[in-house]
C-alpha cells in the first residue's frame, strides 16, 4: 500500500518524541493527574482519566448485558471525542469490538478517516482485528489495561488467530482459495488510473 504504510510509521512511529514519555509528562500534568516526575509508575498511570472512564464504561457494558467487558474511548487535545463498548451481541455484529465502535464514533465525529494526534485508551490489550483497524486509523498512541492474557483466563482468546497468521492459506482453519485474479485487477488498474483518488 506504498504511500499509506509511509504515512502509517511517519504517525506511529516512536521517534516523534510522543511517545510513552507523553504521559508522564505534560499530556497528564494538563489533568493534575501526576506531575512531570520522571518516578512515573504503572500505579499512577492507573490514575488516567481516560482510562478511568474506559473502565467505567467496561463495568456499565457488562450490567447493561450489551456486550463484553471492553470499552475504548479516543482523544484528541485533551478531550474525549469518542467512546465505544463491545456490542457484538447486542447487535449481531461480530465485528463490533470496543475499539473499532470507537474508531468509527471518532472518525464520524472529526470527518476524517485518520485519527491523527488522537489517543486511543482501550481496557484491553487489542485483539488481531482491532490491531489492523488501529493501524488503519493510525492514532498517534494506543494505551490498554487488562492485557490479552487476562482476556483469555475469561474465555476471550485470540491466540488461535495470531497462529493462524503463520499457516499457508490452505492450512488454515478457515482455508482460503484463490479465484478470478485477472477479473479483479481490472479495478487496480482502474485505481492506479484515476487523478482525482482519495488516498488513504
Ligand atoms: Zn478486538
Amino acid at each position: 500500500m506504498g504511500v499509506a504504510w509511509s504515512a502509517c510509521y511517519g504517525t506511529l512511529g516512536m521517534p516523534r518524541g510522543s511517545g510513552w514519555d507523553r504521559i508522564s509528562g505534560a499530556r497528564v500534568a494538563t489533568f493534575g493527574a501526576a506531575s512531570s516526575d520522571k518516578r512515573w509508575s504503572a500505579r499512577n498511570e492507573m490514575k488516567n482519566p481516560f482510562m478511568a472512564r474506559a473502565i467505567e464504561l467496561s463495568l456499565e457494558n457488562v450490567k447493561s448485558g450489551r456486550g463484553g467487558p471492553f470499552a475504548a474511548v479516543v482523544v484528541k487535545d485533551g478531550k474525549i471525542v469518542a467512546e465505544g463498548t463491545n456490542r457484538v451481541t447486542s447487535t449481531n455484529d461480530p465485528t463490533a469490538h470496543a475499539e473499532v465502535v470507537a474508531i468509527r464514533e471518532a472518525a464520524r465525529a472529526l470527518g476524517n478517516f485518520e485519527l491523527a494526534g488522537c489517543d486511543l485508551y482501550t481496557t484491553c490489550e487489542p485483539c488481531p482485528m482491532c490491531l489492523g483497524a488501529i493501524y488503519w486509523a493510525r492514532p498517534a498512541k494506543v494505551y490498554f489495561a487488562n492485557t490479552a492474557h487476562d482476556a483469555a483466563k475469561i474465555g476471550f482468546d485470540d491466540r488461535l488467530i495470531y497462529e493462524e497468521f503463520q499457516l499457508p492459506h490452505s492450512r488454515k482453519r478457515i482455508p482460503m482459495g484463490q479465484l478470478m485474479r485477472e477479473e479483479a485487477l481490472a479495478a487496480f488498474q482502474a485505481w492506479e488510473k484515476k487523478h482525482d483518488k482519495v488516498k488513504y
